[in-house]
């Protein structure tokens, strides 16, 4: 059975590196870009490794990448962000992060009767009891909550801060979305890791498995163009290739991108309802220094400007050339603008407010700058995962193509959505293999 992939970001890499532990199956993974990895690729500059994509990774021991370690023999190493060295700064005042325990009894952020109902609330979330499920929405819930206005505050920052989203927007996450969320991460030991080397650690993993079965390979710079069907196979048209044939297709890209492939084709009518999905979009502001500028935290959120500051290197000191240091800086943006014009003075606004939050906690950074990468538009995750929107389901009624990628249906959020979607339709298509069974379309 022959499989075209296509997209070798995490999804599809994930994909392919698990359908080539089996013999019987051969295929391709097309990819437009030169290089492998999409949003999560990693590069070299000046001694610096950098991702488009940060490496953090939410609740490691309980996350996709534990079962893909096992699976399919990964190794890598993860360091866990010092607890005590994260920080909420709100109005100027720096006060350590919720993350656990400790921090809760030592932060400001919630008066001692606040903690007693936040530390209620995280129980009920992990005895899987909390009311906020059977909500619509984060907002709703807040609304009917008796909860104190810091506990609420509290509740929005968090969910800006796991799924890269503004206050406005964490208030249209599903409630069932959060409370599964929340359930497994406030079950993890370890909130926040970082995977030592980057995601090129894993990714590199992932393309040296699917090269060690020679009845797979990877074609780069070969974009799919569009996908018919003739008696009960695929034919492919690729930038080199007018008709590549296929049993199965497995669609790893982000979902505006699989609408796009499938819009002159007969499916097209069957991925409408997916068509008008918002993604999530943020300003990253990367800077590479050739010297430890300060080291005041290792990870600050500003709450009231609604951006945060990751020292990687202090976390993760193989990003950097001896002595150096590696910050990130994101901003959450709003996306509801009536024009260009407007957009690009609130983008400038945010790129000054980002700069200011440097002087401030940085003084001196400027210079020390060897590297620095702006990116004002940066997409973060193909579905903003809001009430409004839906995730693309990884098989549709009617469709015969199987579609995985941070926009489609699978655990967490983020990277591990593209890790866990490609998993499990892989998994799935090996299942079939075992039990052969139609698919519909
Ligand atoms: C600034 C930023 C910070 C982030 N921080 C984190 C973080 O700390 N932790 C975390 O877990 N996640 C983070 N993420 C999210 C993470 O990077 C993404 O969720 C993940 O990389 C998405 O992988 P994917 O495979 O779903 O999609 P992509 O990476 O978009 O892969 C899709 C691939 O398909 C290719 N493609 C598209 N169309 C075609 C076609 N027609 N033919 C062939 N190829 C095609 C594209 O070129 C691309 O390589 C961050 C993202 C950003 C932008």
């Amino acid at each position: 059975m022959k499989i075209a992939i296509i997209g070798g970001g995490l999804a599809g890499l994930t994909a392919a590196a698990y359908l080539s532990e089996n013999r019987e199956l051969e295929g391709t993974v097309f990819e437009r870009s030169p290089q492998l990895g999409g949003r999560a690729f990693t590069y070299q500059k000046s001694g610096f490794t950098l991702n488009y994509g940060a490496h953090a990774v939410y609740g490691i021991d309980r996350h996709t990448l534990h079962h893909m370690e096992e699976d399919l023999g990964l190794v890598f190493e993860s360091k866990q962000v010092d607890k005590r060295k994260v920080v909420y700064a709100k109005n100027d005042h720096l006060t350590p992060a919720p993350l656990d325990f400790v921090n809760i009894m030592k932060t400001d952020v919630l008066t001692a009767m606040e903690k007693v109902r936040f530390v209620a609330e995280i129980a009920a979330i992990v005895g899987n009891v909390h009311h906020l499920k059977n909500y619509p929405t984060l907002g709703d819930y807040l609304d009917k909550s008796n909860a104190a206005e810091d506990v609420k505050e509290l509740w929005q920052h968090l969910v800006c801060s796991n799924f890269f989203i503004t206050p406005g927007d964490a208030r249209k996450v599903s409630g069932e979305v959060i409370a599964e969320y929340y359930h497994n991460l406030f079950l993890s030991s370890k909130p926040v890791n970082y995977i030592l080397g980057s995601w090129a650690t894993i990714t590199d993993q992932l393309q040296d498995k699917i090269n060690r079965n020679g009845n797979w390979n990877i074609a780069l710079k070969e974009p799919v163009e569009s996908i018919t069907q003739e008696g009960g196979q695929f034919i492919l048209k690729t930038k080199a290739q007018e008709a590549a044939v296929f049993d199965k297709v497995i669609i790893a890209t982000p979902v505006q991108q699989a609408v796009k492939l499938l819009e002159n084709s007969e499916w097209a009518q069957y991925l409408e309802p997916y068509q008008n999905n918002t993604s999530t979009e943020v300003m990253v502001y990367d800077l590479g220094f050739k010297e430890i500028v300060a080291r005041p935290f290792h990870y600050i959120s500003d709450m009231t400007n609604k951006m945060f500051i990751s020292d990687v290197s202090a976390t993760d000191h193989t990003v950097v050339p001896p002595g150096g240091q590696l910050l990130q800086g994101i901003a959450y943006l709003n996306d509801d603008f009536k024009d260009e014009d407007e957009r690009k003075v609130y983008l400038e606004k945010k790129t000054a407010g980002m700069e200011s939050l440097f002087d401030k906690y940085y003084p001196g950074w400027r210079e020390a700058v060897e590297v620095k990468r702006v990116s004002k538009k940066a997409m973060v995750s193909s579905v903003k995962n809001i009430s409004t929107n839906r995730l693309l389901p990884n098989h549709l009624p009617n469709v015969p193509f199987y579609f995985c990628g941070d926009g489609c249906e699978g655990k967490g959020e983020l990277a591990e959505r593209a890790f866990s979607s490609g998993r499990k339709v892989a998994l799935k298509l090996l299942n079939q293999l075992i039990k052969p069974e139609r698919v519909t379309g």
